[in-house]
């Protein structure tokens, strides 16, 4: 049984007035848990010709290498978030150079967004979720043990596009119900 967060009695399932899906509503005050996507910043952070990597030490995808990204928090923009996360999880600091990647996963209702970045002094460490942050060269970007799809897109994509030095936009889905069943 689900309460609410408002006044802490049951909540019911229905179809609020006006509205055209179902929600958890407070059946003693009315309140309607509404359930949004949410959104999780992140950064591509390179250093001469390296990128930085984040060894997982928290499950899910435990001992797993990742981009230091995690939900943004309340009253922070999507560029504070990504720094904040880096810094978090890398203990490094970066310079936010564009908007890079942005993931729809609507599977599990969450939007990517990740920055180009720059580490600012080449320092970097771990950060209590991090076992190990590392630099890696392209040819050692271990890609059998990254920890999500958009982890590994956006390497493809930094990759390439530094072939020809431009960085545009990405936008995608991953995972969607369409790819799944094929
Ligand atoms: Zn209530």
């Amino acid at each position: 049984m689900n309460c609410c967060v408002k006044c802490g009695h049951p909540t019911t399932e229905k179809i609020p007035l006006g509205d055209s899906k179902v929600r958890q509503v407070c059946t003693h005050c009315g309140n309607i848990h509404y359930e949004n996507p949410k959104v999780i910043c992140g950064a591509l952070v390179t250093w001469q010709d390296k990128v930085l990597l984040c060894r997982r030490a928290i499950e899910p995808r435990y001992g797993l290498w990742t981009l230091p990204a995690g939900y943004m928090e309340l009253f922070e923009t999507m560029e504070q978030g990504a720094a904040r996360e880096t810094w978090e999880e890398a203990e490094a600091k970066i310079e936010i150079e564009s908007l890079y990647c942005m993931y729809n996963i609507p599977r599990i209702g969450q939007i990517y967004v990740l920055f180009k970045a720059n580490l600012v002094d080449g320092q970097f460490g771990a950060g209590p979720e991090t076992i190990e942050s590392r630099l890696f060269a392209e040819d050692e970007i271990p890609w059998e043990e990254l920890a999500f799809p958009s982890v590994q897109h956006t390497l493809r994509h930094y990759f390439e596009d530094r072939k020809q030095q431009q960085f545009p936009m990405h936008l995608e889905t991953i995972g969607s119900r369409i790819d799944e069943t094929g």
